[in-house]
């Protein structure tokens, strides 16, 4: 764990009564969403300096004047014009682009939020870093694709990083950086998707309407897919691995379709702790919007005894095949997380847009993951535009062979 996420932090200041200067990237995802629906819930606490979104400019343009943004930046930009002409007369900024995103990242704020999806949310994520004091990061594939480089820049810039995934966020809550060298174990829990009991010969003609429905969560569709193909467990074990000093051997998912234990540490003195709660992002958002301190939010409270039963049991990795994939890419190093994650992203796409199949998604990680050898190995990206490019050969090559 780098000195930007210590865990704990019991000796940083209280927040005080002055609002906090919030900004959000990917406002109108389901993490944003959710953001802005506990910022209504404490008005007169935060002030919010900037909202982005990728192409909706209507919801964009609503949320900015219902906010009081002071601007409002859409990555579309055939979207600018109507960004623009609903927010004219408001005082509220309008504009658009990949560069304006990252240019509105760099505003300074206390928090950012991080949760455009995808390889999209590195840049504006590095340009946020030494312009905000924490960043909330939802983002899970900055740090897959470039976890190093990124964790490094916000350790120089002193910005602090705060994981808002779950089980990231659970891990935080209950790993002792002071007892580190005693900690034998991390575990990330997996619902286990919507196809935890279907037979191996039924994936194949698995759809997206089916794959979109999850048990517990309600989140994205990229991110909906990466969990019934369970490289979303996959991902969030290369992200588990970039945020905490554990070695690959240190570091294991755990199937337990009730989604209420949502990450474990295990320390050398046979204690397991594990943070419990309902399947609601809200309480890691609240976690971090609140950090260092604690306060309430609308999240109904678990009642054990309702739950019952909490049930866990080892992943399939012969029926889910993204999960060893991304293993074996954590293993690996160099860039071959980078090349896992813009493979997974091109075959998702694919599949929602129903040119491929389920299975194909695993077929097609693995043939990008393949061209590393073709390719004479990697580096690890130490700059964005390394990064960028690797993510962009390895596109080439996942959409080769969609
Ligand atoms: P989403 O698809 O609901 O929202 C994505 C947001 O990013 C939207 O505002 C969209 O307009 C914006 N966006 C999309 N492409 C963009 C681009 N090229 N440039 C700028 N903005 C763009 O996704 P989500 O479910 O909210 O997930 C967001 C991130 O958080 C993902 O990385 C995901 O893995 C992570 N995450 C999500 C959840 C969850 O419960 N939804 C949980 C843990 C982690
Ligand atoms: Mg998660």
């Amino acid at each position: 764990m780098t000195s930007t996420m210590e865990a704990g932090g019991r000796g940083e200041a209280a927040w005080g009564q002055a609002p906090r200067r919030l900004s959000i990237l990917g406002t109108t995802g389901s993490i944003g969403l959710n953001v802005l629906d506990l910022v209504a819930t404490e008005p007169g606490r935060f002030e919010i300096e900037a909202l982005t979104a990728g192409r909706n400019a209507r919801e964009l343009a609503e949320l900015a004047i219902r906010f009081s943004a002071r601007i409002a930046v859409v990555a579309d930009p055939s979207s600018y014009a109507e960004l623009r002409d609903r927010l004219a007369g408001t005082g509220i900024e309008a504009a658009a682009g990949a560069e304006a995103i990252a240019s509105a990242a760099a505003r300074p704020t206390d928090i950012l939020v991080s949760a455009i999806v995808g390889f999209a949310g590195l840049a504006p994520s590095l340009a946020a870093l030494g312009a905000t004091r924490t960043l909330a990061l939802a983002n899970k594939e900055t740090l897959v694709s470039a976890g190093p480089l990124f964790l490094a820049t916000a350790e120089r810039a002193g910005t602090r990083i705060l994981p808002v995934d779950s089980e990231h966020n659970a891990i935080f809550q209950v790993f002792e950086t002071d007892n580190a060298p005693n900690v034998s174990e991390v575990i990330i829990t997996a619902s286990g998707g919507p196809f935890l009991r279907t037979p191996k010969p039924e994936l194949a003609a698995v759809t997206r309407d089916m794959a979109l429905k999850h048990p517990k969560w309600s989140m994205g569709p990229k991110i909906t897919i990466d969990s019934a193909t369970l490289m979303n467990k996959g991902l969030e074990l290369i992200e588990a691995y970039r945020l905490y000093p554990v070695s690959v051997d240190q570091l294991s998912v755990l199937v337990h379709p009730q989604s209420v234990v949502h990450g474990l540490v295990r320390y050398k003195d046979g204690s397991l702790l594990a943070e419990l709660g309902v399947p609601d992002m809200r309480t890691p958002i609240g976690y971090c919007l609140a950090w260092p301190e604690r306060r309430p939010t609308t999240v109904k409270p678990l009642d054990l005894a309702t739950v019952g039963t909490l049930t866990f049991e080892a992943p399939d990795r012969d029926r889910f095949p993204c999960l060893p994939l991304a293993e074996a890419a954590m293993r690996r190093g160099d860039g071959a997380p980078c090349v896992l994650n813009a493979a997974n992203e091109v075959a998702v796409e694919a599949f929602l847009a129903g040119r491929i199949g389920f299975l194909d998604i695993a077929r097609v990680v693995e043939a990008a993951l393949a061209g590393i050898d073709a390719k004479g190995g990697l580096s690890e990206p130490s700059s964005l535009l390394a990064a960028t490019e690797l993510d962009g050969w390895a596109r080439k090559i996942a959409l080769a062979c969609l």
